[in-house]
């Protein structure tokens, strides 16, 4: 049984609806983060492209087809964007046609 108010608990869904209704201004921050660069050694590490096709699939340690960025799970943004950001590089956007071995399937 929960212990949180009954007062507390409609507060704090007012709040969270509230984070989900500001989705367009943080969307258009997402528009403003600097494109990770296949430099960054971070980016290198993690296999990172720009562009999916351009990756060897018989390298890729998860086999499923497909692959890139826009289907990631660790992808965050609005889907039809060409660049968004990315939970393995926060504060970057990642290219939508891209790929990094970190790739996990959507849920
Ligand atoms: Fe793209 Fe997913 Fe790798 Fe992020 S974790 S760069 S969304 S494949």
């Amino acid at each position: 049984m929960s212990t949180i108010p009954r007062r507390k608990f409609i507060q704090l869904s007012a709040v969270a609806a509230v984070g989900c209704l500001a989705q367009p201004g943080r969307e258009a921050r997402a528009a403003d983060l600097p494109h990770v660069s296949e430099d960054d050694p971070m980016a290198k590490a993690m296999k990172y492209s720009h562009d999916a096709s351009t990756v060897d699939a018989s390298a890729r340690t998860n086999p499923a087809a497909d692959q890139n960025c826009a289907n990631c799970a660790l992808i965050q943004g609005a889907d039809g964007d060409a660049w968004r950001p990315c939970q393995i590089f926060p504060g970057k956007a990642v290219a939508a046609a891209g790929w990094c071995s970190v790739w996990a399937p959507k849920a």
